[in-house]
């Protein structure tokens, strides 16, 4: 059994995929508390449906690809079982986790968007470091950005481990409403650095607070 908070349908807003129609199944709890969590309501909210039923409501969508979020979704173990159906049912399967959890068990198959996390969001002691060892070349990380520091904590951890040539992509996202995209956009561009600016894109076509969108 699985503990769901909410599937949806709507328009991928982060990662690669940005702008793609795309189905989403957000798993209730989370062990961390990052100071601009937007989905605190995935902490404790949600109902059980076993992993047929999860499948079954991603199927009346009829959108190939399917994102896994929370919360944090590898705190529950029937995830792996759910990321297995949906492959073998064809789905292309994203998997958003924050990065405190290792990836090692999560399918080839799955696109895996990993956190790393900064000192602005008062997890960054909580990071995996092993996972980097365990990302595939399609796999993306994504780094919140919230201050110049942690733009700077960013840089170091992409030269150090050569995030850029390593992965399918290096997200840097600002943190809604507290740093401009502008201003990201300008150190980035001003360090010629090998990453991709993604700003969320469902609130900017919703409001940053409308929920299952
Ligand atoms: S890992 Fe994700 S769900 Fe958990 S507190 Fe951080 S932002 Fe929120």
């Amino acid at each position: 059994m699985l503990t769901i908070n909410e599937i949806f349908y709507s328009i991928q807003g982060e990662s690669t995929r940005a702008g793609q129609p795309c189905v989403f199944v957000r798993l209730t709890a989370c062990d961390l508390r990052c100071s601009w969590c937007d989905t605190p309501y995935a902490f404790d909210e949600g109902r059980k449906m076993s992993v047929d039923e999860v499948v079954a409501a991603v199927e009346q969508h009829g959108c190939p690809l399917v994102e896994i979020t929370g919360g944090e979704p590898l705190l529950q173990e029937d995830v792996y079982a759910l990321m297995s159906k949906l492959g073998a049912d064809g789905k292309m399967v994203m998997l958003e986790t924050g990065g405190h959890r290792s990836i090692a068990r999560v399918p080839r198959h799955v696109l895996k968007i990993v956190d790393i996390k900064c000192p602005g969001s008062g997890e960054a002691e909580k990071n995996d470091w092993t996972n980097l060892d365990a990302l595939a070349p399609h796999d993306e990380v994504k780094f919140v950005i919230k201050d110049r520091r942690d733009y700077e904590f960013a840089c170091d951890v992409i030269e150090r481990h050569n995030l850029a040539a390593r992965t399918g992509a290096v997200l840097m996202s600002p943190v809604h409403g507290v740093l401009e995209p502008r201003i990201l956009s300008e150190w980035m561009l001003a360090d010629r650095l090998p990453a991709r600016l993604q700003v969320q894109l469902h609130k900017y076509i919703w409001t940053p607070t409308t929920r299952g969108v």
